[in-house]
């Protein structure tokens, strides 16, 4: 498949911090990749490592299918932390710096861009001036002028008031759908980066600990049989066998989720008591998004 990133046990500490630790993540082209974790995880050090900004203490990075990252780099536009704008400027005199700074030479894109970004009727306007959410999007704005590829966003709604977020939200779907960029954002806010994203990278105490598509929560959040039993494996090779279906996953403990025969419980129960597999507990279950994550944040670290 094609990947925009990829890092191979990616470690950065600093004096006794070990902020990021063996961290391996895939950004597939196309994806809007949300790093969720809650403060202090590894979230930022992670972009920054990826934007050059932080020197890795070891692991491998790999852009657009190579290790020769410095000569990809031009591809990745970046937000991370607060924006460093010129407050007395305007937003369009903000963005001729930055396009000097970049040594870019295509003026006309600064309009373009600043109309994608609904900062179209503010663009002779001092970003003193700004609120938050309309500083967001010109730091975004100033990060597009590169035509990148590859977009960092760090923590892009935080502090947003509901219309900044939704105002952010529609942005980077219009960036990710009709501009085709691929985007990689970071939030502590669950509920929002679910409405985007379509895959997931968990981080805890600087650990990647579950990394999932959007299709992969879609199953694992769908109504199931939750069956406790004596021997899960054995369950899992009598639901094959004998009834014909694939449609289950064990999990740990000696648990089977099974998603097939929800309304009819009783043609497994039967099934493996008949075959000797003692059956605990019977339930239907529905994980919501929010439990999926909790249970990972509470749960323990993914081996790598
Ligand atoms: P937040 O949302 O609060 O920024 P985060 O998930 O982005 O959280 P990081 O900012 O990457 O987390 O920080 C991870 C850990 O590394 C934290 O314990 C932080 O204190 C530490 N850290 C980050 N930058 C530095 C630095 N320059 N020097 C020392 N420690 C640092």
């Amino acid at each position: 498949m094609d990947y925009v990133l990829r890092t191979k046990g990616l470690s950065k500490k600093y004096a006794d911090c070990q902020a990021v630790d063996r961290v391996s993540v895939t950004v597939n082209k196309g994806d809007i990749y949300g790093l969720i974790g809650e403060n202090g995880a590894g979230k930022s050090t992670l972009m920054k490592m990826i934007a050059g900004l932080v020197e890795p203490t070891e692991g491998i990075i790999e852009l657009f299918g190579t290790t020769k990252i410095q000569e990809e780099r031009y591809r990745i536009g970046c937000v991370i932390e607060s924006p460093a704008l010129y407050e007395e400027l305007t937003a369009e005199q903000n963005m001729e710096v930055f396009r000097k700074a970049y040594g870019l030479t295509n003026r006309e894109s600064i309009h373009q861009i600043l109309e994608m970004m609904g900062l179209g009727k503010a663009a002779k306007k001092q970003v003193r001036k700004f609120s938050l959410g309309m500083k967001q999007r010109l730091a975004i704005g100033i990060a597009l002028l590169g035509n990148p590829d590859f977009l960092i966003l760090d923590e892009p709604i935080n502090g947003l008031d509901p219309t900044g977020i939704q105002e952010m939200r529609n942005l980077i779907l219009t960036l990710n759908r009709e501009k085709r960029i691929t985007i990689m954002i970071s939030s502590h806010i669950l509920s929002e980066l679910s409405k985007i994203a379509t895959k997931y990278g968990i981080m805890k105490n600087g650990r990647l600990i579950d990394e999932v598509t959007e299709k992969d929560i879609a199953t694992k959040c769908q109504c199931c049989l939750k069956l406790k039993v004596s021997d899960a494996v054995k369950g899992a090779m009598l639901i094959e066998n004998r009834l014909h279906s694939t449609s289950y996953e064990v999990a740990e403990d000696n648990v089977l989720r099974v998603f097939e025969y929800v309304d009819n419980p009783n043609v497994i129960n039967s099934l493996f008591v008949q075959e000797g597999i003692q059956v605990y507990e019977c339930s239907v279950s529905q994980e919501s998004l929010e439990d999926y994550f909790n249970e990972k944040i509470q749960g323990g670290n993914r081996n790598d």
